[in-house]
């Protein structure tokens, strides 16, 4: 009961902020749902960016140069089919020697892979799938939204409009901020996106892979290996419940995502990436 509660007090809120803000604020993910984005994007890029700077102090990248290209070139045949900033040298991919199996792509054109990925995401196809997923929760700025909710629900639209108007964030309103981008106050600790978001990641990502020449197929593939692997040892998974409704969900949209991977295939694109 506490929850249907919550839900509507946040849906009201946001319903008024809607109001306030109307244009600015009231926007539509690539799914077709409304979201409610009070955050200006050049400031939740920014945010991005200063904890992508934190993570690489944080973490070493990859001494394994063969991984490294192999993931920039997988990089470089989904980021031109982005609607923005669909130019591969506009963004800046790592790879992390880290043994956890994650990835993650944040706002202002990051994409980080921790090498523990490549031990479930044992294709190109299937490494496609985890940065399409990625990079589904930027375009369809899920941290914008994530961080837009909470200040609607925790604090009124009061404090939205102060986060609005400031050009520099204040601590706590960083803090939110990235949690809503998916991080941590720790830096480095990745936390879950809702299901909504989840299983609209998935959908965005699939579609985007797909465009990409990656076989979309492979995607449920890599929720089983993980599944396999049990949630201890890939932490994607921790954060990625497979759900077997994700997997039904996947096969309900394949067949469209088949037809995108053979029109992809048309127009020649035909990663080969291999490690
Ligand atoms: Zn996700």
């Amino acid at each position: 009961m506490m929850l249907v509660k919550q839900f509507r007090f946040i849906v009201v809120m946001a319903a008024s902020a809607c109001l306030i803000f109307l244009v600015s604020s009231c926007a539509t993910s690539p799914e077709g749902r409304s979201q409610l984005r009070l955050l200006p994007e050049d400031q939740i890029n920014s945010m991005g960016v200063q904890s992508f700077e934190q993570i690489k102090e944080q973490t070493p990248e990859s001494k394994d140069a063969n991984m490294r290209a192999y993931v920039q070139c997988i990089a470089n045949a989904i980021i031109p089919q982005l609607d923005q900033d669909n130019d591969p040298t506009l963004w800046e991919v790592r790879v992390f020697a880290d043994d956890q199996a994650n990835a993650f792509a944040l706002p202002g054109n990051k994409i980080g892979v921790y090498e523990g990925l490549l031990k479930y995401a044992v294709n190109q196809h299937q490494v496609a799938a985890v940065m399409g997923h990625e990079l589904a929760h930027v375009i369809a700025q899920h941290g914008n939204e994530r961080v837009s909710d909470q200040l609607a629900a925790q604090a009124g639209i009061a404090i939205a409009a102060i986060a609005l108007g400031t050009s520099e964030a204040s601590d706590s309103n960083k803090k939110l901020i990235l949690a809503g981008l998916g991080l941590g106050v720790q830096y480095g600790v990745i936390l879950p996106f809702s299901r909504t978001h989840e299983s609209e990641a998935d959908l965005i990502g699939l579609e985007l892979m797909a465009s990409s020449g990656f076989n979309p197929e492979e995607s449920v593939k890599l929720w089983q290996n993980m599944s396999k692997a049990g949630g201890q040892t890939a932490e994607f998974l921790s954060t990625h419940p497979s759900s077997t409704t994700r997997i039904k969900d996947l096969n309900a949209r394949m067949p469209a995502a088949l037809e995108t991977y053979s029109k992809a295939q048309a127009r020649k694109r035909k990663p080969n990436c291999r490690l």
